[in-house]
């Protein structure tokens, strides 16, 4: 074969491609048209009365969106709404707090002063304790916490794990629970404080990390296209996870790693953590960061050969989404 032969085979290869990328796309629309055809044929969904307030943000968006799906009325409480309140609040089967983290226990208390006896108050924060105590202090009726463990970035909650937080009245909240698994997320049932001491790991030491990483990187100033050039798709996706989180809300992070100044002595534990591997590694014997190295694999136990596998099976999927981009 001569150039001009590989030239036309690779022109029809692409064109075969974009067929298939063009397929791809209208079978996920005709998926995702079959999915809300099944969600409005559910006749067992009584219409409920629902106000998200902050609905208009990045995830009371996407509540909106799906909760309409299903039928309901739905009706969004914003900033400029107060005068209101009282009119909108009334008669409301549900209502959802969905505002920063920083406004939400004086939220809850502004709207607790209008709703009624048998309305559901429920929030999606993403600390548990102290609104759900707040909610259960301000309001005598059905109280339910929730907690979408995803970004508003997804299009819907399919697949999605929502923590959830019995507080009061589970038999009337139980509806609001049914309609998150008809939309097929993944419940997960959590006391506030476990979920709170939970989230101390997953979320507060992983963004004060990260936030320490993109900080050293900051000070230390490397030349970032550098790094990148130079970086295997591991090393670029772990970049990626770090300066993603710059590109994002400052006050929604600051309100995480802020919520629970107990978190502060685990953070504490981690620095000197680092200190106690510094000493390690001054003492220079490999063997002694070995046996350390050892230890933690036996405390990970088979999840770490799950997480290896896991891991590989994501890096060969963003290989790829790298290629095509
Ligand atoms: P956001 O800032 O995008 O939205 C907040 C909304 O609240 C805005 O529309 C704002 O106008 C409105 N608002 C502010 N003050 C108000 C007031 N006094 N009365 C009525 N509305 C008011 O925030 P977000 O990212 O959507 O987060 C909302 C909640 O969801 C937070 O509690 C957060 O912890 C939780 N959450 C967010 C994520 C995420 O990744 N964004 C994930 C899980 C949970």
């Amino acid at each position: 074969m001569v150039e001009s032969d590989f030239s036309a085979e690779l022109k029809e290869v692409q064109a075969q491609l974009d067929a298939l990328t063009a397929k791809k796309q209208a079978l996920e629309n005709a998926l995702e048209e079959a999915r809300l055809a099944k969600l409005s044929l559910s006749e067992s969904i009584p219409s409920k009365k629902i106000t998200i307030v902050g609905g208009r943000g990045k995830l009371g968006q996407l509540f909106v969106r799906q909760f309409a799906q299903l039928g309901h009325e739905l009706q969004i409480l914003e900033q400029d709404d107060w005068p209101n309140a009282k009119a909108m609040l009334a008669g409301q089967d549900l209502v959802i707090i969905s505002v920063p983290i920083n406004l939400t226990l004086s939220v809850i208390e502004q709207v607790a002063d209008y709703i009624e006896p048998d309305t559901i108050l429920a929030d999606l924060t993403s600390i548990k304790q102290k609104p759900v105590e707040k909610m259960l202090a301000c309001h005598t009726g059905p109280v339910l916490g929730l907690h979408p463990m995803f970004g508003p970035d997804v299009d819907n909650i399919q697949d999605q794990v929502v923590a959830y937080c019995h507080a009061r009245a589970e038999e009337e909240c139980q509806w609001v629970l049914d309609n998150l698994i008809l939309l097929e997320a993944k419940l997960e049932a959590v006391s506030a404080q476990s979920h709170d001491n939970a989230m101390a790991f997953i979320q507060v030491m992983r963004h004060f990390s990260t936030f320490m990483y993109g900080y050293h990187l900051k000070q230390e100033n490397p030349e970032l296209s550098e790094l990148i050039a130079l970086s295997s798709p591991i090393y670029r996706l772990e970049l990626a996870m770090v300066g993603r989180l710059f590109a994002q809300d400052s006050q929604l992070y600051a309100d995480i790693i802020y919520a629970n100044s107990e978190n502060f002595d685990l953070l504490k534990r981690f620095v000197s953590r680092f200190q106690t591997g510094i000493e390690l590694l001054e003492k220079g014997d490999k063997t002694l960061f070995k046996q350390e190295f050892e230890e933690v694999h036996q405390w990970f136990g088979d999840y770490a050969d799950h997480f290896l596998n896991e891991s590989k099976r994501l890096l060969k999927a963003a290989h790829q989404s790298s290629a095509q981009s």
